[in-house]
Protein backbone atom coordinates (compact mmCIF):
# COMPACT_ATOMS: atom_id res chain seq x y z
CA UNK A 1 0.00 0.00 0.00
CA UNK A 2 1.27 3.65 -1.12
CA UNK A 3 2.12 6.21 2.14
CA UNK A 4 0.23 9.18 2.82
CA UNK A 5 4.09 10.87 1.58
CA UNK A 6 3.65 8.67 -1.88
CA UNK A 7 0.02 10.11 -2.49
CA UNK A 8 0.57 13.61 -1.74
CA UNK A 9 3.79 13.19 -3.86
CA UNK A 10 2.24 11.66 -6.70
CA UNK A 11 -0.57 14.64 -6.75
CA UNK A 12 2.00 17.34 -6.61
CA UNK A 13 4.00 16.03 -9.41
CA UNK A 14 0.83 15.62 -11.39
CA UNK A 15 -0.18 18.92 -10.86
CA UNK A 16 3.29 20.48 -11.92
CA UNK A 17 3.52 18.53 -15.07
CA UNK A 18 -0.01 19.81 -15.55
CA UNK A 19 1.49 23.36 -15.05
CA UNK A 20 4.30 22.60 -17.39
CA UNK A 21 2.24 21.27 -20.25
CA UNK A 22 -0.70 23.66 -19.65
CA UNK A 23 0.12 26.90 -18.63
CA UNK A 24 -2.90 28.38 -19.71
CA UNK A 25 -5.10 26.43 -17.59
CA UNK A 26 -2.41 27.14 -14.71
CA UNK A 27 -2.98 31.21 -16.03
CA UNK A 28 -6.75 30.61 -15.97
CA UNK A 29 -6.46 29.11 -12.42
CA UNK A 30 -4.68 31.85 -10.64
CA UNK A 31 -6.18 34.89 -12.56
CA UNK A 32 -9.33 33.36 -10.89
CA UNK A 33 -8.08 33.52 -7.48
CA UNK A 34 -6.11 36.46 -7.73
CA UNK A 35 -8.64 39.23 -9.32
CA UNK A 36 -7.65 42.11 -10.98
CA UNK A 37 -4.16 41.07 -10.94
CA UNK A 38 -1.57 40.93 -14.25
CA UNK A 39 -0.22 37.80 -15.79
CA UNK A 40 3.32 39.07 -18.08
CA UNK A 41 4.52 37.19 -20.45
CA UNK A 42 8.29 37.17 -20.07
CA UNK A 43 10.88 35.71 -22.71
CA UNK A 44 14.02 33.25 -22.15
CA UNK A 45 16.26 33.75 -20.72
CA UNK A 46 17.49 37.12 -18.78
CA UNK A 47 14.38 38.87 -17.23
CA UNK A 48 14.68 38.75 -13.71
CA UNK A 49 11.14 37.62 -12.87
CA UNK A 50 11.72 38.56 -8.88
CA UNK A 51 10.63 42.49 -10.32
CA UNK A 52 7.37 41.41 -11.68
CA UNK A 53 6.43 39.14 -8.68
CA UNK A 54 6.99 42.01 -6.09
CA UNK A 55 4.60 44.17 -8.12
CA UNK A 56 2.10 41.49 -7.67
CA UNK A 57 2.11 40.30 -11.02
CA UNK A 58 2.33 36.56 -12.45
CA UNK A 59 5.76 36.38 -14.49
CA UNK A 60 5.02 33.57 -16.69
CA UNK A 61 8.37 32.26 -19.63
CA UNK A 62 6.49 32.15 -22.50
CA UNK A 63 6.94 28.60 -23.38
CA UNK A 64 6.94 26.98 -27.12
CA UNK A 65 3.43 25.09 -27.03
CA UNK A 66 4.06 22.70 -29.62
CA UNK A 67 1.18 23.95 -31.40
CA UNK A 68 2.47 23.05 -35.67
CA UNK A 69 3.24 26.97 -36.96
CA UNK A 70 -0.04 27.67 -39.10
CA UNK A 71 -1.08 31.91 -39.76
CA UNK A 72 2.29 32.72 -37.80
CA UNK A 73 4.50 31.23 -41.19
CA UNK A 74 3.64 34.55 -42.60
CA UNK A 75 5.85 36.57 -40.19
CA UNK A 76 9.13 35.42 -40.05
CA UNK A 77 11.25 34.16 -41.85
CA UNK A 78 11.52 29.95 -42.23
CA UNK A 79 15.14 30.11 -40.88
CA UNK A 80 13.92 31.94 -37.72
CA UNK A 81 14.03 29.11 -34.81
CA UNK A 82 11.03 26.99 -34.40
CA UNK A 83 10.29 29.16 -30.56
CA UNK A 84 10.03 32.21 -32.21
CA UNK A 85 8.35 30.82 -35.00
CA UNK A 86 5.87 29.42 -32.78
CA UNK A 87 5.58 32.85 -30.40
CA UNK A 88 5.07 34.72 -33.83
CA UNK A 89 1.99 31.85 -34.51
CA UNK A 90 1.07 32.50 -30.99
CA UNK A 91 0.10 36.19 -31.71
CA UNK A 92 -1.40 35.68 -34.96
CA UNK A 93 -3.82 33.11 -33.81
CA UNK A 94 -5.07 34.99 -30.69
CA UNK A 95 -2.78 32.47 -28.47
CA UNK A 96 -0.65 35.77 -26.75
CA UNK A 97 -3.80 36.41 -25.03
CA UNK A 98 -3.04 34.77 -22.18
CA UNK A 99 -0.33 37.38 -21.19
CA UNK A 100 -1.45 41.10 -20.42
CA UNK A 101 1.91 42.36 -21.32
CA UNK A 102 5.20 41.06 -23.13
CA UNK A 103 8.63 41.72 -21.50
CA UNK A 104 11.88 40.98 -22.58
CA UNK A 105 15.49 41.09 -21.71
CA UNK A 106 17.34 39.47 -24.04
CA UNK A 107 19.55 40.21 -27.72
CA UNK A 108 18.98 36.94 -30.08
CA UNK A 109 18.33 38.38 -32.82
CA UNK A 110 15.63 35.97 -33.83
CA UNK A 111 14.07 36.81 -30.29
CA UNK A 112 13.89 40.38 -31.21
CA UNK A 113 12.47 39.58 -34.43
CA UNK A 114 9.82 37.68 -33.10
CA UNK A 115 9.13 40.42 -30.42
CA UNK A 116 8.68 43.37 -33.09
CA UNK A 117 5.98 41.02 -34.27
CA UNK A 118 4.55 40.42 -31.13
CA UNK A 119 4.34 44.30 -30.74
CA UNK A 120 2.05 44.69 -34.15
CA UNK A 121 0.10 41.93 -33.83
CA UNK A 122 -0.69 42.19 -30.23
CA UNK A 123 -1.43 46.01 -29.93
CA UNK A 124 -3.73 45.81 -26.65
CA UNK A 125 -0.61 44.27 -24.56
CA UNK A 126 2.28 46.55 -23.75
CA UNK A 127 5.71 45.22 -25.15
CA UNK A 128 8.78 46.19 -23.70
CA UNK A 129 12.48 45.11 -24.58
CA UNK A 130 15.25 46.09 -22.00
CA UNK A 131 18.45 44.77 -23.39
CA UNK A 132 20.67 43.75 -20.64
CA UNK A 133 24.93 44.17 -21.68
CA UNK A 134 26.03 41.00 -23.65
CA UNK A 135 29.60 42.36 -23.54
CA UNK A 136 30.22 40.94 -20.28
CA UNK A 137 33.54 41.83 -19.95
CA UNK A 138 32.91 45.74 -21.35
CA UNK A 139 34.53 48.18 -19.31
CA UNK A 140 30.85 50.18 -18.21
CA UNK A 141 28.91 46.56 -18.08
CA UNK A 142 28.54 46.92 -14.25
CA UNK A 143 26.48 50.65 -14.95
CA UNK A 144 24.76 49.65 -17.54
CA UNK A 145 23.40 46.36 -15.97
CA UNK A 146 22.67 48.69 -12.93
CA UNK A 147 20.84 51.21 -15.49
CA UNK A 148 18.77 48.93 -17.35
CA UNK A 149 17.58 47.23 -14.20
CA UNK A 150 16.14 50.01 -12.56
CA UNK A 151 14.62 50.83 -15.52
CA UNK A 152 12.73 47.29 -15.85
CA UNK A 153 11.80 48.31 -12.49
CA UNK A 154 10.35 51.83 -13.44
CA UNK A 155 8.37 50.03 -16.55
CA UNK A 156 6.94 46.48 -14.27
CA UNK A 157 6.17 49.19 -12.07
CA UNK A 158 3.89 51.23 -14.91
CA UNK A 159 2.86 47.93 -15.81
CA UNK A 160 1.61 46.71 -12.88
CA UNK A 161 0.28 50.00 -11.55
CA UNK A 162 2.19 49.82 -8.36
CA UNK A 163 5.62 50.78 -6.56
CA UNK A 164 7.93 48.05 -6.04
CA UNK A 165 9.44 48.54 -2.43
CA UNK A 166 12.59 47.14 -1.73
CA UNK A 167 11.12 44.84 0.77
CA UNK A 168 8.96 43.16 -1.58
CA UNK A 169 11.46 42.62 -3.72
CA UNK A 170 13.67 41.20 -0.73
CA UNK A 171 10.77 38.74 -0.51
CA UNK A 172 10.66 37.78 -3.71
CA UNK A 173 14.26 37.12 -4.29
CA UNK A 174 13.56 34.64 -1.38
CA UNK A 175 11.08 33.22 -2.60
CA UNK A 176 12.79 32.75 -6.19
CA UNK A 177 15.65 31.56 -4.03
CA UNK A 178 14.06 28.86 -2.07
CA UNK A 179 12.65 27.35 -5.52
CA UNK A 180 15.73 27.36 -7.50
CA UNK A 181 17.97 26.13 -4.59
CA UNK A 182 15.73 22.99 -4.01
CA UNK A 183 15.60 22.38 -7.69
CA UNK A 184 19.64 22.59 -7.66
CA UNK A 185 19.42 20.01 -4.65
CA UNK A 186 17.42 17.53 -7.01
CA UNK A 187 19.70 18.00 -9.95
CA UNK A 188 22.61 17.82 -8.02
CA UNK A 189 21.86 14.65 -6.52
CA UNK A 190 21.26 13.65 -9.90
CA UNK A 191 24.94 14.46 -10.85
CA UNK A 192 25.96 12.56 -7.74
CA UNK A 193 23.89 9.32 -8.76
CA UNK A 194 20.65 9.68 -7.70
CA UNK A 195 18.28 8.31 -10.73
CA UNK A 196 14.75 8.83 -9.03
CA UNK A 197 13.61 11.38 -11.14
CA UNK A 198 13.73 10.57 -15.36
CA UNK A 199 14.82 13.25 -17.66
CA UNK A 200 11.10 13.88 -18.63
CA UNK A 201 10.15 14.28 -14.91
CA UNK A 202 12.64 16.72 -14.24
CA UNK A 203 11.45 19.00 -17.15
CA UNK A 204 8.12 18.99 -16.34
CA UNK A 205 9.14 20.30 -12.42
CA UNK A 206 11.64 22.99 -14.01
CA UNK A 207 8.67 23.83 -17.01
CA UNK A 208 6.29 24.51 -14.16
CA UNK A 209 8.49 26.65 -12.60
CA UNK A 210 8.77 28.90 -15.04
CA UNK A 211 5.49 29.38 -15.28
CA UNK A 212 4.16 28.86 -11.33
CA UNK A 213 3.97 31.07 -8.47
CA UNK A 214 7.38 30.16 -6.83
CA UNK A 215 5.95 30.11 -3.40
CA UNK A 216 3.03 27.78 -5.20
CA UNK A 217 5.55 25.71 -6.89
CA UNK A 218 8.00 25.18 -4.15
CA UNK A 219 5.29 23.96 -2.13
CA UNK A 220 4.19 21.14 -4.36
CA UNK A 221 7.82 20.37 -5.76
CA UNK A 222 8.72 19.81 -1.42
CA UNK A 223 5.73 17.08 -1.61
CA UNK A 224 7.16 15.43 -4.52
CA UNK A 225 11.25 15.42 -3.29
CA UNK A 226 9.84 13.88 0.43
CA UNK A 227 8.02 11.34 -1.42
CA UNK A 228 11.37 9.90 -3.44
CA UNK A 229 14.11 7.81 -2.36
CA UNK A 230 16.94 8.14 -3.91
CA UNK A 231 17.59 5.27 -6.34
CA UNK A 232 21.65 4.65 -7.64
CA UNK A 233 22.59 4.84 -10.81
CA UNK A 234 22.96 1.23 -12.93
CA UNK A 235 25.64 0.63 -15.56
CA UNK A 236 23.99 2.51 -18.44
CA UNK A 237 26.09 4.60 -20.35
CA UNK A 238 26.34 8.52 -18.57
CA UNK A 239 24.87 11.43 -20.65
CA UNK A 240 25.04 15.08 -20.76
CA UNK A 241 22.50 16.74 -22.30
CA UNK A 242 23.76 20.01 -23.84
CA UNK A 243 21.99 23.30 -25.68
CA UNK A 244 18.63 23.90 -26.42
CA UNK A 245 18.12 27.32 -25.46
CA UNK A 246 15.25 29.19 -25.07
CA UNK A 247 12.87 26.13 -25.36
CA UNK A 248 12.17 22.96 -23.93
CA UNK A 249 13.50 19.50 -26.19
CA UNK A 250 10.31 17.09 -27.18
CA UNK A 251 9.64 14.89 -24.67
CA UNK A 252 9.83 11.80 -26.69
CA UNK A 253 13.49 12.66 -26.87
CA UNK A 254 13.97 12.75 -23.68
CA UNK A 255 12.25 9.38 -23.21
CA UNK A 256 14.47 7.81 -26.45
CA UNK A 257 17.61 8.39 -25.27
CA UNK A 258 16.89 6.41 -21.85
CA UNK A 259 15.21 3.64 -23.99
CA UNK A 260 18.80 3.05 -26.06
CA UNK A 261 20.09 2.51 -23.11
CA UNK A 262 21.93 5.86 -21.81
CA UNK A 263 20.89 7.61 -18.55
CA UNK A 264 20.93 11.57 -18.65
CA UNK A 265 23.11 12.84 -15.66
CA UNK A 266 23.34 15.96 -16.20
CA UNK A 267 22.20 18.96 -18.94
CA UNK A 268 22.77 22.57 -19.23
CA UNK A 269 19.39 23.19 -20.87
CA UNK A 270 17.40 26.09 -20.39
CA UNK A 271 14.55 24.09 -19.24
CA UNK A 272 17.07 22.64 -17.13
CA UNK A 273 20.14 23.30 -15.06
CA UNK A 274 20.59 26.64 -16.85
CA UNK A 275 16.99 28.07 -15.54
CA UNK A 276 18.20 27.48 -12.08
CA UNK A 277 21.88 27.51 -11.30
CA UNK A 278 21.98 31.09 -10.33
CA UNK A 279 21.01 32.37 -7.27
CA UNK A 280 20.45 36.48 -6.31
CA UNK A 281 22.34 37.34 -3.57
CA UNK A 282 19.97 38.02 -0.21
CA UNK A 283 22.63 39.81 1.45
CA UNK A 284 23.05 42.99 -1.01
CA UNK A 285 20.55 45.67 -2.09
CA UNK A 286 18.31 43.69 -3.96
CA UNK A 287 18.47 45.86 -7.48
CA UNK A 288 22.06 45.70 -7.26
CA UNK A 289 21.89 42.00 -5.89
CA UNK A 290 19.79 41.52 -9.48
CA UNK A 291 22.48 43.11 -11.74
CA UNK A 292 25.20 40.80 -10.16
CA UNK A 293 22.82 37.94 -10.83
CA UNK A 294 22.53 38.46 -14.09
CA UNK A 295 26.10 38.98 -15.06
CA UNK A 296 26.49 35.77 -13.05
CA UNK A 297 24.91 33.86 -14.72
CA UNK A 298 27.04 33.27 -17.33
CA UNK A 299 29.65 32.26 -15.16
CA UNK A 300 27.26 29.66 -13.56
CA UNK A 301 26.33 28.16 -17.24
CA UNK A 302 27.64 29.45 -20.08
CA UNK A 303 25.24 31.37 -22.35
CA UNK A 304 25.98 31.66 -26.35
CA UNK A 305 24.30 34.55 -26.07
CA UNK A 306 26.75 36.18 -23.92
CA UNK A 307 30.87 37.43 -24.13
CA UNK A 308 33.24 36.80 -21.17
CA UNK A 309 36.53 36.47 -22.35
CA UNK A 310 37.32 34.24 -18.97
CA UNK A 311 34.74 32.01 -19.28
CA UNK A 312 33.70 28.99 -22.23
CA UNK A 313 30.97 26.75 -22.51
CA UNK A 314 33.40 24.33 -23.26
CA UNK A 315 35.66 23.92 -20.30
CA UNK A 316 32.37 24.62 -18.27
CA UNK A 317 31.03 21.38 -20.16
CA UNK A 318 34.32 19.24 -19.65
CA UNK A 319 34.32 20.31 -16.09
CA UNK A 320 30.56 19.67 -15.47
CA UNK A 321 31.08 16.37 -17.19
CA UNK A 322 33.67 15.47 -14.92
CA UNK A 323 32.04 15.99 -11.83
CA UNK A 324 28.55 13.96 -12.78
CA UNK A 325 30.94 11.22 -14.51
CA UNK A 326 29.42 11.84 -17.95
CA UNK A 327 30.64 9.56 -20.48
CA UNK A 328 29.00 11.27 -23.61
CA UNK A 329 27.74 14.62 -24.58
CA UNK A 330 24.27 14.62 -26.55
CA UNK A 331 24.21 18.24 -28.21
CA UNK A 332 20.62 19.23 -28.70
CA UNK A 333 20.69 22.18 -31.65
CA UNK A 334 17.00 23.64 -32.27
CA UNK A 335 17.38 23.98 -35.84
CA UNK A 336 19.06 27.39 -36.80
CA UNK A 337 19.62 28.54 -33.47
CA UNK A 338 22.29 30.82 -34.45
CA UNK A 339 23.75 31.18 -30.96
CA UNK A 340 24.45 27.58 -30.52
CA UNK A 341 25.96 26.96 -33.92
CA UNK A 342 28.50 29.77 -33.61
CA UNK A 343 29.56 27.87 -30.40
CA UNK A 344 28.96 24.48 -31.40
CA UNK A 345 32.69 23.99 -33.55
CA UNK A 346 34.40 25.03 -29.83
CA UNK A 347 32.25 22.60 -28.25
CA UNK A 348 33.02 20.13 -30.89
CA UNK A 349 36.74 20.01 -30.83
CA UNK A 350 37.36 20.16 -26.87
CA UNK A 351 34.90 17.22 -26.74
CA UNK A 352 36.97 15.29 -29.29
CA UNK A 353 40.10 16.93 -27.63
CA UNK A 354 38.84 14.75 -23.99
CA UNK A 355 38.05 11.80 -25.59
CA UNK A 356 34.34 12.58 -24.99
CA UNK A 357 32.09 10.43 -27.88
CA UNK A 358 29.23 13.20 -28.39
CA UNK A 359 26.56 13.25 -30.79
CA UNK A 360 24.58 16.41 -32.61
CA UNK A 361 21.11 16.26 -33.01
CA UNK A 362 19.28 18.90 -34.80
CA UNK A 363 15.40 19.50 -33.41
CA UNK A 364 12.80 20.52 -35.57
CA UNK A 365 9.41 22.66 -34.04
CA UNK A 366 7.42 20.02 -35.82
CA UNK A 367 8.27 16.58 -37.30
CA UNK A 368 10.99 15.34 -35.67
CA UNK A 369 12.83 11.92 -36.82
CA UNK A 370 12.38 9.92 -34.38
CA UNK A 371 13.29 6.49 -35.56
CA UNK A 372 16.25 8.12 -37.17
CA UNK A 373 17.64 9.70 -33.47
CA UNK A 374 17.58 6.52 -31.91
CA UNK A 375 19.43 4.62 -34.43
CA UNK A 376 22.40 7.23 -34.00
CA UNK A 377 21.77 7.21 -30.18
CA UNK A 378 22.41 3.20 -30.18
CA UNK A 379 25.39 3.98 -32.30
CA UNK A 380 26.30 6.50 -29.46
CA UNK A 381 25.70 3.93 -27.00
CA UNK A 382 27.62 1.49 -28.20
CA UNK A 383 30.59 3.58 -29.08
CA UNK A 384 30.85 5.02 -25.18
CA UNK A 385 30.81 1.69 -24.17
CA UNK A 386 33.99 0.75 -26.20
CA UNK A 387 35.58 3.91 -24.55
CA UNK A 388 34.91 1.49 -21.01
CA UNK A 389 38.02 -0.42 -19.86
CA UNK A 390 37.89 -3.88 -20.51
CA UNK A 391 38.38 -4.71 -16.52
CA UNK A 392 36.60 -2.16 -14.15
S1 LIG B 1 18.84 31.72 -28.63
FE1 LIG B 1 18.35 30.15 -30.17
S2 LIG B 1 16.47 29.19 -29.47
FE2 LIG B 1 16.66 31.18 -28.39
S3 LIG B 1 15.49 32.61 -29.69
FE3 LIG B 1 17.64 32.71 -30.28
S4 LIG B 1 17.78 31.31 -32.02
FE4 LIG B 1 15.89 30.81 -30.92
Amino acid sequence: MESSDETNGAAALDTLRTAARDPRGYVGRWRAEHPGRKVLGVLPMNFPRELAHAAGVLPVIVADDQQPVTEGRAFLPEFYCGFTRNLADQAATGRFDLYDGLFVADHCIQLLGATDIVRELEPRAPVFLGQLISSLNDISAGAKIAEMVATLRTEVESFAGRTITDDALRASIRSFNRDRALMRRVFDARAAGDTCFSPVELQDVVASAQAMDPDEHHRLLSAVVAAREPRPRDDRIRVHLSGHLCHAPRRELLEVIEEAGAVVVDDDLWTGRRYLQAMVDESTPPLEAIGRWYAERNVAVPCPTRVQHDVDWDRWLLDAAERSGAEAVVHLMPKFCEPHMLYYPELRRALDTAGLPQLLVETEHEGIPLESFRTRLEALVERTHRNRPAYA
